[in-house]
C-alpha cells in the first residue's frame, strides 16, 4: 500500500491499490486504483476536483453494504464518506415535557452511520427509524437507495437533502425533489453526492416504538451468519390484481404484502436455495441473500445472479431487478 501525500491540504492521504473487499460487507472485490477517505466537504470537493483533473472516474462509497465490487476492482478514485457531524435539535417548544406528536430534527452528514441516528432517536423516544435497526451503512447510502424494511423507508423521515452536483455546486433539495420510490431516489440517476440530510422524527408512545423495534430485531436475528450485501433483488411489485404474474399464478396472490411479492420465496420455488458456485451461495435461510461462505469472487456471485434470473424467468416469466449496486467492470 502506498500513501501519497499532497501539499494541498484539501486532498491529503490519497492511497493507491486499496482492496475494496476490506470496505464492503460482502468481503469481496478487487482494489481501488486510488482511494481517499474524506472527513468534510472541503476534502470531498478536493477529491472530486482531483479526479476530474486527472480524468479518473470516481465512485462515492458509504458503508459498502449494498455493493458488488468486481474482482478487477475499480480503475479510478473511490471516495469514502467519513464526514460524521450530527446535531440534534428539538423542534418542540417544550423540551422537558415532550408529548406525542412533537418533532425532533436531526441534521446529519452523509457519512454518519444509520445506526447512530437510530440510537439517537430511540434514546429520546422518537419514532421514524426504529424499523432500520441493524441495517448497516451510512445515511448517504440509505437515502441514495431509499433503504427500507417492514413497510417503512428512509424517505419518510427525510425533510431535505443538501447535495453536490456534477459542477460541484451545492443544491438544497426538498423531499419531493429527491424523487423517492421503492429503493430508488434521484441520486441513483443523477450521481449527485449527498453531503447533508435533515431528518425529522416524531414523539410516540414507547410501546409503539418498541413493537416495531422488536420486529426489526427479529429480522436481524434471522439474517445470514455470513458476509453479504443484504437482499440481492428488489421484491416484485404487483401492479394490481390483474398483474400478469398473479393472473398466471393465482396461488401467489395471498403472498402479496403492501403491493409486493417476496422474491426470496419465488427463488425458493425454483429450487435454487442452497446452490453454491465457488465461495458464493444462495443462503438456505432466505433465498434473496447471496452469501460469501469463504473466498467468494464477484464472478461467483454474478454466476448465481444469472442462475436466479434465468430460473425465475423460466418459471414465472418475470425479470428480476437487482437491488445491490455493481462497482467496476463486469
Ligand atoms: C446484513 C444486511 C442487511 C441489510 N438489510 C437491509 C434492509 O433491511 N433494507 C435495506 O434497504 N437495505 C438493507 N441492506 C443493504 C444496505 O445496508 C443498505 O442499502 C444501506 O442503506 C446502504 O448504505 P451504505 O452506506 O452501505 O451504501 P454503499 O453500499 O456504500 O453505497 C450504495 C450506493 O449508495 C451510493 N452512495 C453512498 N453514499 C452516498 C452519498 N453520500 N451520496 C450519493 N450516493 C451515495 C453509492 O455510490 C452506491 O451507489 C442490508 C445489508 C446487509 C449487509
Amino acid at each position: 500500500m502506498t500513501m501519497l501525500f499532497f501539499m494541498n491540504s484539501e486532498f491529503a492521504n490519497l492511497q493507491e491499490n486499496i482492496l475494496l473487499a476490506n470496505h464492503t460487507t460482502f468481503r469481496l472485490g478487487g482494489p481501488a486504483r486510488y482511494f481517499v477517505a474524506v472527513k468534510n466537504n472541503e476534502e470531498l470537493v478536493g477529491a472530486v476536483k482531483y479526479a476530474k483533473a486527472n480524468s479518473w472516474p470516481f465512485f462515492i462509497l458509504g458503508g459498502g453494504s449494498n455493493l458488488l465490487v468486481s474482482d478487477e476492482g475499480f480503475n479510478g478514485l473511490v471516495i469514502k464518506m467519513q464526514s460524521d457531524g450530527l446535531s440534534v435539535v428539538l423542534r418542540s417548544e417544550a423540551t422537558k415535557d415532550q408529548k406525542e406528536g412533537d418533532k425532533l430534527k436531526i441534521d446529519c452528514d452523509a457519512g454518519v452511520p444509520f445506526g447512530r441516528v437510530i440510537m439517537e432517536t430511540l434514546k429520546s423516544g422518537y419514532s421514524g427509524a426504529e424499523w432500520g435497526f441493524g441495517i448497516p451503512g451510512t445515511i448517504g447510502g440509505a437515502i441514495c437507495g431509499n433503504a427500507g424494511r417492514l413497510g417503512q423507508a428512509m424517505a419518510q423521515v427525510v425533510e431535505s437533502v443538501t447535495a453536490l452536483d456534477d459542477n460541484l455546486e451545492v443544491k438544497n433539495l426538498s423531499k419531493n425533489e429527491c424523487e423517492f420510490g421503492y429503493r430508488e431516489s434521484r441520486f441513483k440517476k443523477t450521481k449527485e453526492i449527498i453531503i447533508l440530510a435533515v431528518l425529522v422524527f416524531e414523539k410516540k408512545k414507547s410501546a409503539m416504538i418498541e413493537a416495531v423495534l422488536n420486529e426489526a430485531k427479529a429480522v436481524v436475528k434471522h439474517s445470514p451468519p455470513y458476509p453479504s450485501a443484504g437482499c440481492v433483488f428488489k421484491n416484485y411489485v404487483a401492479s394490481s390484481n390483474n398483474d400478469p404474474l398473479l393472473v398466471g399464478h393465482h396461488e401467489l396472490a395471498e403472498r402479496v404484502r403492501e403491493g409486493k411479492l417476496g422474491v426470496g420465496w419465488l427463488i425458493d420455488q425454483c429450487g435454487l436455495k442452497g446452490r453454491q458456485i465457488g465461495g458464493a451461495k444462495i443462503w438456505e435461510g432466505h433465498a434473496n441473500y447471496i452469501v460469501n461462505v469463504g473466498g467468494a469472487k464477484a464472478q461467483d456471485v454474478l454466476a448465481l445472479i444469472k442462475l436466479v434470473k434465468e430460473g425465475v424467468r423460466a418459471k414465472y416469466r418475470i425479470e428480476l431487478e437487482e437491488e445491490i449496486r455493481r462497482v467496476g467492470n463486469f
